[in-house]
């Protein structure tokens, strides 16, 4: 599979990202029962996963969205702003991040920093895909759906400069 000027090769189907959503959302209903969490997206990367949550997670909640950037091609540059922010006021809420993937951990940091201070009751982070290998902060990620090599990949929302987010399936970059 082919996306502007590199090659991939698929890593795992949809039916594979899909059952680790929904166990995902299960333990999520379980664990916040009685509460009313707020699930904050991290867009663009995240519309899938979310999207595909909350066909699981049957319990009062609500959802809103941020966006940050940080990313350019293949490797992070490091540079995360924010772009839109919560409208909701945060204030005494069970926050739960919703992200597509965690890295280095640089986005997660500042998501970490951009949410302190605000008086919120809780504040957990779920992420779809987590490289453990790549990983060297200290925060703690309480819902990680599908280890990953540390390696770039493609699809179910992940994108190559702005491509293939829309594949259903996940795919690795080639080693040629
Ligand atoms: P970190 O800040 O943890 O290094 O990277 C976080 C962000 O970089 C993710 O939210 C995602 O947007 C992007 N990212 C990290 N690894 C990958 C990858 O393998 N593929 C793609 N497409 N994006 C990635
Ligand atoms: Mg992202």
């Amino acid at each position: 599979m082919r996306l502007l000027d590199q090659d991939f090769e698929l890593f795992l189907t949809q039916a594979e990202i899909e059952s680790a959503i929904a166990a995902m959302a299960r333990q999520l209903a379980e664990d916040y029962r009685g509460t009313c969490p707020l699930f904050v997206g991290v867009l663009n990367g995240c519309f899938r996963f979310a999207a595909e949550l909350f066909k699981y997670y049957d319990a009062p909640c609500e959802v809103s969205f941020v966006k940050m950037a940080s990313y350019q091609g293949l490797t992070s540059t490091g540079i995360v702003e924010t772009l839109l922010d919560v409208s909701e006021s945060v204030e005494g809420r069970d926050v739960v991040i919703l992200e597509d993937i965690v890295d280095s951990g640089h986005t997660l940091q500042h998501l970490v920093t951009h949410f302190s201070d605000k008086n919120i009751r809780s504040f957990k982070i779920a992420t779809l895909f987590y490289k453990p290998a790549s990983y060297d902060k200290e925060y703690e990620i309480a819902y990680k759906g599908i280890d990953l090599p540390s390696e770039f990949v493609v699809g179910y929302g992940l994108d190559y400069n702005e491509k293939g987010r829309e594949l259903n399936n996940l795919y690795i970059l080639k080693n040629t």
